[in-house]
């Protein structure tokens, strides 16, 4: 479960991580008294499940209270990502000397929290990592061992902080973000940016946690923060028709059968430079239906360019699926590219269906290799 950056920010608070002042406004009338409350500049941020809010403009600063209600009354109703904003935070704005970076997370390969922290924070820390690796330290904890002040300094002296006053502040941080990161069961804790005011103090700016669903039971608080409103509407779609679907960010819709084919070709579309536009598992014995259902919920997202089936056929019947696409191809009207690849059980006569159509969106591969080129390919094009 994602918390808000406001549920993060509390969440931090308690554990004695410090953060900015604010309040929370689902109005433009309610912004101004915020500002009004807290007095003197402060910045309104569109509080939404998704990354990225400054660029989109979801992040204003204001000078004064009128400042304050005419932000929100933009940022409010703004559409971010596909994320309908409905409340906005209204913090005490923070004078910026420098933006770092601060995460620990859950490094399933490693099966071991990792902390993660640079200099080079404020942007997309992908970035980072792909522009200036050195720059980001990395550091595993133990859990058995636990959290230690000598991680804290490694991290410190890693990402070369050399203020001594801002060593001892950030080592602080580090030491209560394990804690929140034990202590709330969370699989993510990021802080970015992490800043040095002009005057040397330290401070989460921005508030990024994830908890680990399978934990909840056991923090009702943290629990009743779920806003279900707030769940990705296409996910949401995808429940209501009883769809396995994750929405992730790029433009290939890819429709697998089985969490492990449809993972396996999440994998295979990123090695060829693809981005998948999310995870979508039609599950054993798929018939027609749940074809349809499935593209109906891929299609609803604007950014897929283009589709990839990767079907395997045991149980499932690969002529079934073929069906399954020209139905929707027919109701549906789709004019996006679709490339199969029909493997196993009754995959002669899939293709032969699907051959027949004449449909002229559809191409048909060979291999999982090949078809994840093709789509990736025509999602570029
Ligand atoms: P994100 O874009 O969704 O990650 O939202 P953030 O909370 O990280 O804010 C994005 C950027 O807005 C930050 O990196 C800052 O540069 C800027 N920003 C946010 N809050 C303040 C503030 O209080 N003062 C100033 N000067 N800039 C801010
Ligand atoms: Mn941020």
């Amino acid at each position: 479960m994602d918390l808000y950056e406001y549920q993060g920010k509390e969440l931090f608070g308690r554990y004695g991580i410090p953060v900015s002042e604010g309040r929370l406004a689902t109005s433009a009338q309610e912004a101004r008294a915020a500002a009004a409350e807290l007095g003197g500049t402060v910045v309104v941020k569109a509080q939404v499940l998704t990354g990225g809010r400054g660029k989109a403009g979801g992040i204003k600063l204001a000078e004064t209270p009128e400042d304050a209600e005419a932000h929100a009354g933009e940022i409010l109703g703004m559409d971010i990502r596909g994320h309908t904003v409905t409340k906005v935070w209204v913090e005490t704005a923070s004078d910026i000397e420098r933006e770092y970076y601060l995460s620990l997370t859950f490094d399933r390969s490693a099966k071991q929290p990792l902390f993660m922290i640079t200099t080079q924070g404020g942007v997309d820390i992908e970035e980072v990592a792909a522009t200036s690796p050195d720059a980001l330290v990395r550091l595993h904890v133990d859990p058995l061992e636990g959290c230690h002040p000598w991680h804290a300094r490694r991290l410190v002296y890693g990402a070369g902080i050399e203020d001594p006053s801002e060593q001892k502040q950030v080592a602080a941080i580090v030491a209560k973000l394990y804690d929140t990161f034990t202590g709330s069961e969370a699989m993510l804790c990021e802080i970015n940016p992490l800043i040095v005011t002009p005057d040397g103090e330290v401070r989460a700016l921005d508030a990024k946690v994830t908890i680990d669903d399978n934990a909840l039971f056991r923090h009702p608080d943290l629990a009743e923060l779920r806003d279900v409103d707030a769940a990705d509407p296409l996910e949401a779609l995808a429940r209501e028709k009883g769809v396995t679907y994750v929405r992730l960010d790029g433009d290939v819709g890819v429709l697998g059968n089985g969490a492990g084919l449809t993972m396996s070709t999440v994998d295979v579309v990123t090695f060829v430079g693809g981005r998948p536009a999310d995870f979508c598992d039609l599950g054993g014995g798929g018939d027609a239906q749940g074809v349809v259902d499935a593209l109906e919920v891929i299609t609803r997202d604007p950014q897929v360019r283009s589709i990839y089936f990767n079907i395997f056929g045991g149980i499932t019947r690969c002529d079934e699926v073929a069906r399954g696409i020209l139905q929707a191809l027919e109701q549906m009207g789709i004019e996006l590219p679709i490339v199969v690849r029909l493997d196993g059980t009754n995959a002669e006569e899939g293709r032969r269906l699907l051959g027949e159509s004449g449909a002229a969106n559809v191409h048909p591969e060979a291999t999982m290799l090949d078809g994840a080129r093709r789509a990736v390919e025509l999602a570029a094009g």
